[in-house]
């Protein structure tokens, strides 16, 4: 009866494998080696004929349309091992999917085949010894939401859907960092899979060196299995919220922004957003759809004395509104969430900065006075503290110095505005340049612009280079900011 079941199953896979012949055919791949591969996997193979490959090679960026030979929807480790191997027997270019933010749009290819992470997402932790172990299909959402039951946190970033594992793997940073440093610095072990198809534990002890290339250098090095992360005890209840601003005082409010954060405690973060006013209930109908400036503001400390702390920011301009208190981390974490749903349109420029000097203040405002689209916004974050106390060299990620990063977020439906959303980002990153540190986060960067590396990289590239030589000399994992092994 048992034999019987698995031999229906196994037929049904292979018939709905003989539709796809004309797929495999694209990527040169045989029957025989198809039926192969599906009979070692534990979870699904997908082919374009399947009802589900639709589904699993959308990304969150809309502007990515790509169609591989094949998804394989991992189970565990062995999945990994074994897709792996049969890219490099098949001679197939590969991709690695995780939370599928990635703007590039890595986490897929064309005609290759992609390791889709997204059903190995278990997040364990362990409350005494303040540690989470992570799968790669892990979102943030999913890593908050256990950690927190127990008070607990890492630095991660501001939308709660993005994964964990390219975060994690460009460096990661979000409303913890200057109190505890980014994602990399808590990471405390990963386990990978190799070009080889080996399985390496990567932490101080155990080679460090993949431990160092793995801190912000990418996918490059091989697929992470499991991430092990140091905790902090966070909230559970937070003081965070938003302080909206007329976009007539900009100037002076983005002054006496930059004042005040150099003043502020690592626990304080504030975050500056120029965009058109969503139609938030806490501000008048009138503001909807009109420039607006935001201080997005979060305190990971007593509640009372943050509020005693932020008072100043009330008086920094005419407040349109203001919607501030304590809420739950969980809550703070997913608060952007309804301005990046997956399925629209994005493109991306990203300057650092050391400061805000009075050019870059006016370039933004106008560039802010003209947003090409109602989604399109500036973010201006704000780093430093722990993430700076770091040697540049310390981790493959190295922009110590880098105490604002701007991302100027070009977001849109329909691709008639593609032209004019792409130029309005270009045109005011160009308009930036002469203020930054032209240093670049690598999990910013748009498809095509691996000419990038050495701004994303600066002095670690070599170090980067040779370690790629190392772990993957014929570059199978190349569908990402690639660090070519020659
Ligand atoms: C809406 C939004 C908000 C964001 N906010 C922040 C933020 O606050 N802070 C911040 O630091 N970044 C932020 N980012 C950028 C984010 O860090 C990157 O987009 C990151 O690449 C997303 O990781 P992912 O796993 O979702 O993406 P994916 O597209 O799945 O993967 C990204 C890259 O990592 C590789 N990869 C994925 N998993 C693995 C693995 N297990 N092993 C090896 N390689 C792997 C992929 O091949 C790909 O090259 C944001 C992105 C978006 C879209």
């Amino acid at each position: 009866m048992h034999d019987d079941l698995v031999l229906n199953l196994r037929t049904a896979r292979f018939a709905r494998l003989a539709q796809s012949e004309k797929d495999f055919a694209m990527a040169n791949l045989s029957q025989k080696s198809m039926e192969n591969l599906t009979s070692q996997i534990r979870g699904d193979v997908l082919t374009p004929s399947d009802p589900q490959y639709e589904n699993s090679r959308t990304i969150w960026n809309a502007m990515i349309d790509r169609k591989p030979a094949v998804i394989v929807r991992c189970e565990g480790v062995a999945d990994v091992m074994r897709s792996i191997a049969f890219a490099r027997e098949q001679n197939l270019l590969l991709a690695v999917r995780g939370g599928a933010h990635n703007i590039a749009g890595n986490a897929i290819c064309n005609d290759g085949l992609v390791i889709d992470l997204s059903q190995m997402n278990s997040v364990r932790i362990d409350p005494d010894k303040r540690r989470a172990y992570v799968e790669p299909g892990a979102t943030l959402h999913d890593f908050d939401d256990e950690a927190q039951v127990f008070g607990l946190a890492t630095p991660l970033g501001i939308n709660s859907t993005t994964g964990v594992a390219g975060l994690t793997l460009g460096g990661g940073f979000g409303w913890l960092t200057r109190k505890y440093g980014l994602t990399v610095d808590n990471l405390v072990s990963a386990e990978i899979v190799t070009a080889e198809g080996k399985r390496v534990t990567a932490n101080a002890e155990n080679n460090p060196d993949l431990f160092w290339a793995i801190r912000g250098g990418g996918g490059n090095f091989g697929v992470v299995t499991q991430f092990e992360f140091q905790l902090h005890p966070v909230g559970p209840d937070v003081l965070s919220g938003l302080l909206v601003f007329s976009f007539d005082e900009a100037k002076s409010v983005l002054n006496e922004y930059q004042k005040f954060v150099d003043n502020s405690p690592e626990e304080l973060n504030v975050w500056v957003v120029l965009r058109q006013a969503p139609p938030l209930p806490f501000l008048p109908t009138d503001v909807h759809g009109k420039e607006v400036v935001v201080l997005a503001v979060f305190y990971a400390g007593d509640i009372k004395e943050g509020k005693r702390l932020i008072e100043p920011l009330r008086s920094f301009g005419t407040l349109h509104g203001e919607h501030i208190g304590a809420m739950p981390y969980t809550a703070w974490q997913q608060a952007f969430d309804p301005l990046l749903t997956p399925g629209a349109r994005n493109y991306w420029k990203s300057h650092n900065f050391t400061s805000l000097s009075d050019g870059l203040i006016d370039a933004a405002i106008y560039y802010a006075g003209k947003l090409p689209s109602p989604q399109c916004e500036v973010f201006i974050g704000l780093l430093g503290g722990q993430a700076a106390r770091m040697a540049p060299d310390a981790t493959a990620y190295p922009h110590r110095n880098a105490k604002f990063v701007m991302n100027v977020h070009a977001r849109w439906e329909t691709p008639d505005q593609d032209k004019n959303c792409i130029d309005w980002s270009r045109d005011f990153f160009n308009a930036s340049a002469q203020y930054a540190t032209g240093g670049v986060y690598v999990n910013f960067l748009n498809e095509g612009e691996s000419d990038q590396l050495q701004a994303a990289y600066g002095k670690n590239q070599e170090r980067l280079v040779q370690i790629k030589r190392k772990y993957d000399p014929n570059n199978l994992f190349r569908m990402n900011q690639n660090i070519a092994p020659s």
